[in-house]
């Protein structure tokens, strides 16, 4: 526990206070918003970098482990399936397909989520903070 300056009254105060015991102050909203997530970053993660970044930066580590999973499997199977062909067609061709499979499946999946980050269905990282 440490002790802050009250905003309002300057008296010192416990950083855990929802309000200032002395003034009556609401600290609780500026106690979450320290550690809060930017939306903006969130999609820029989603949209440009991928691999399940945002899912990671918001704390979604499943979704964001089975992501990056999906893509880093993905994209080597796409491009090792894409030269085989030249050589085993039936096999490359399976390989590549299975590899745009995955690759695609997480670029709609990020899509999607990047648009719920944007319309503010998805609100709150893991810990249920809202993002500023
Ligand atoms: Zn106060």
């Amino acid at each position: 526990m440490a002790l802050i300056q009250c905003p309002e009254c300057h008296k010192e105060i416990s950083n855990h206070a929802l309000n200032c015991p002395a003034c009556g102050f609401p600290l609780q909203s500026t106690n979450l918003h320290s550690g809060a997530k930017k939306r903006s970053q969130a999609q820029f993660l989603a949209s440009v970098v991928g691999f399940g970044s945002h899912n990671f930066y918001l704390g979604f580590y499943l979704r964001a482990i089975i992501q990056l999973l999906l893509t880093s499997v993905g994209l080597p199977l796409l491009l090792i399936g894409g030269i085989l062909t030249f050589w085993f067609p039936l096999g490359g061709l399976s390989l590549l397909g299975v590899g745009i499979l995955m690759v695609l499946g997480v670029l709609i999946w990020q899509l999607i989520e990047w648009h719920r980050i944007k319309t503010q269905s998805i609100k709150k990282d893991a810990k249920g903070q809202p993002l500023v």
